[in-house]
């Protein structure tokens, strides 16, 4: 099933400058893709157009096989969620208990439960002690902390974090990729998007999509993506730790099986 399908998709903020130009792109259910592109390439454009904060004029968005306009973008929005690259935007609550419950507003979630799962989540991104606070007094970290609370109690089908970690410091980050981990695994159908310019990010992920100049350049799995050295030279990319450590080794001599683990290599390396 196609969780997300995006045909020939154009936009532009003004006349004759086009940010997005007929991008094509297929998403399965249950994968987690990384949208990857150097600073102003369109990824958060097109973020946006996703979840119907932009109106698109050419091309078509389809989410779960039904096309997203007007008259259907209430029903779909209900299925995706987002965590923005800035988190200031998003606030709505007076406190922090008040904007992750209004997360939940329109679902029909009866009082009690949400008198649950307002702690319950503001406990899995590690912010109970501040329930009562408010939003726009935090820090930046701590607003991403909330802003991934939001995102996640309405269980949603599809999730696109938006450089949503790029404030947090690396504990803090590598607390949110392990509770999205988590999150997967309770929801195997769950379908994520994490846009970001941080390549160990997308090196883990199911695919990668490159993003230049708002073109789709390459779409593919991450290993394909890091060892086409022609790709990463014409488009100056970095390279993820792994990949650079193997064609180091490689070039030292060492006889390195290519889809060998880091934790086969330094085996092999202490032998
Ligand atoms: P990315 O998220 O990849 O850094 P963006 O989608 O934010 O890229 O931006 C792509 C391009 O669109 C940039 O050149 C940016 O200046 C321009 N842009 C973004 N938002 C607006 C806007 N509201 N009005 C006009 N131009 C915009
Ligand atoms: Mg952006």
């Amino acid at each position: 099933m196609e969780a997300l399908q995006i045909k020939n998709l154009t936009f532009s903020y003004t006349k004759d400058k086009p940010i997005l130009k007929d991008v094509s792109l297929v998403i399965e259910e249950g994968k987690h893709i990384a949208l990857l592109g150097h600073n102003g390439s369109g990824k958060s454009t097109l973020a946006k157009l996703l979840v119907g904060l932009l109106p698109y004029e050419q091309g078509e968005i389809y989410i779960y096989g039904k096309k997203l306009d007007k008259d259907s973008l209430n029903e779909l929005r209900k299925k995706i969620s987002i965590v923005f690259q800035n988190p200031d935007n998003q606030f709505i609550g007076v406190t922090v208990e008040d904007d992750i419950a209004f997360s939940l507003e329109n679902r029909n979630i009866p009082r009690e439960e949400m008198l649950k799962l307002v702690p319950l989540y503001a406990t899995k991104v590690g912010m109970k002690e501040f329930l009562d606070k408010e939003p726009s007094r935090l820090s930046g970290g701590q607003k991403q902390r909330v802003a991934i609370a939001d995102a996640l109690i309405t269980n949603p089908e599809i999730l696109i974090l938006d450089e949503a970690t790029s404030m947090l410091d690396p504990k803090g980050k590598s607390d949110v990729l392990h509770l999205i981990k988590e999150m997967k695994k309770e929801n195997p159908k769950l379908t994520i998007i994490t846009i970001t310019h941080d390549v160990e990010e997308a090196y883990l992920c199911d695919s990668v999509v490159l993003l230049e100049q708002g073109e789709v350049i390459a779409s593919d799995t991450p290993k394909n993506i890091f060892t086409n050295k022609k790709l990463i030279k014409e488009h100056n990319l970095d390279v993820p730790f792994e990949v650079e450590l193997k064609e180091k080794l490689i070039e030292a001599g060492y006889k390195i099986n290519k889809d060998a683990s880091l934790k086969e290599i330094e085996e092999m390396l202490c032998r």
